[in-house]
Parts: C-alpha cells; sequence; structure tokens
C-alpha cells in the first residue's frame, strides 16, 4: 500500500474504478464493498509481488538505471514492449476469465486514476497504469463470484 502511495495511488482510488466498472450489474454495491474486495485483492502474495516488481522497474527506468534497449522501452511505454500487461495479469489470474475480461476492458477505456496515470509528464507509470487496472478487474470479479455464489445458494435453498 505504501508503494502504491508513493507513485500517486489510493486503494480507494482503485475502488471507485470497480464500482464504476460493476455498479451496472449489481445495484445494490457500494464503495464500501469495493474497498474491501479491492484490500482482499491486495493481501494476496502474487498482487503484492507483482506490484512491487512493476513499481520497481518503473522507478528505475524513471531514474535512468536500467540497462538500454529496456530502459527506453519502459520510459516510452513502447507498445510492442507489452510486459506490464503481462505482469498485471499475475493479478488477475487468480480470479479467472472474468477477470481477464475486465481486464482487457479496462485496459482499453482507462477509468479514473489509469487515465492520470497515462498522461504525459508525471514521471514513468508504464507498469503502474496496468497493476492499478489488473488489481481493479480482480477485485470486480471477485465481487462477481460472490454474487454468483449467492444466487446459487439462494437457489439451492428455495
Ligand atoms: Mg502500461
Amino acid at each position: 500500500m505504501a508503494w502504491l502511495r508513493s507513485r500517486g495511488v489510493e486503494l480507494a482510488d482503485i475502488a471507485r474504478i470497480v464500482y464504476d466498472l460493476y455498479r451496472p450489474k449489481d445495484p445494490q454495491l457500494t464503495l464500501a464493498d469495493c474497498l474491501e474486495s479491492v484490500e482482499r485483492v491486495v493481501s494476496k502474495r502474487e498482487a503484492q509481488f507483482a506490484i512491487l516488481t512493476g513499481i520497481a522497474l518503473d522507478v528505475l527506468a524513471e531514474r535512468g538505471q536500467l540497462p538500454e534497449p529496456l530502459r527506453q522501452a519502459i520510459r516510452q511505454d513502447d507498445p510492442l514492449y507489452g510486459v506490464d500487461e503481462v505482469l498485471a495479469l499475475a493479478i488477475t489470474n487468480v480470479y479467472g476469465s472474468i477477470g481477464l475480461t475486465n481486464f482487457g476492458y479496462l485496459d482499453k477505456q482507462k477509468l479514473g486514476v489509469i487515465g492520470r496515470l497515462n498522461g504525459k509528464g508525471n514521471g514513468v507509470h508504464t507498469f503502474l497504469d496496468d497493476l492499478v487496472a489488473g488489481i481493479a478487474a480482480a477485485a470486480s470479479a471477485r465481487l462477481a463470484h460472490q454474487l454468483e455464489d449467492g444466487l446459487l445458494a439462494a437457489a439451492g435453498s428455495g
């Protein structure tokens, strides 16, 4: 959390993306539900290592401390680089194919803080924007699985 915060991202920013993404499917959803889901996702070791790795590479690229051609590829967010998206999938993979679909959507739409990170002139966030999208996608997928479990349980008891 401290690493995310040091790069300008609060868990509440990510919860907001989850809310905007998932509210249409669950009208009872609250921001607090979304924040809880985000917290659960970032409490997983897979997510934490992905976040630490990606942010470290962004910071090293920013400081010019990576060897070429890696430094330029990450600084310029070279579309052919693609490792930033692959790393973020380490987070979404935990929640199955719904996580993957959500991630693809967020990668295109760049909701909320993801769009801000994509803006030029505020540091290197080549990995961070995808990590945030990955966390939001996973947290939404988690809510979808919970909703489904609830419906199945209700159907079973009824
Ligand atoms: Mg990126």
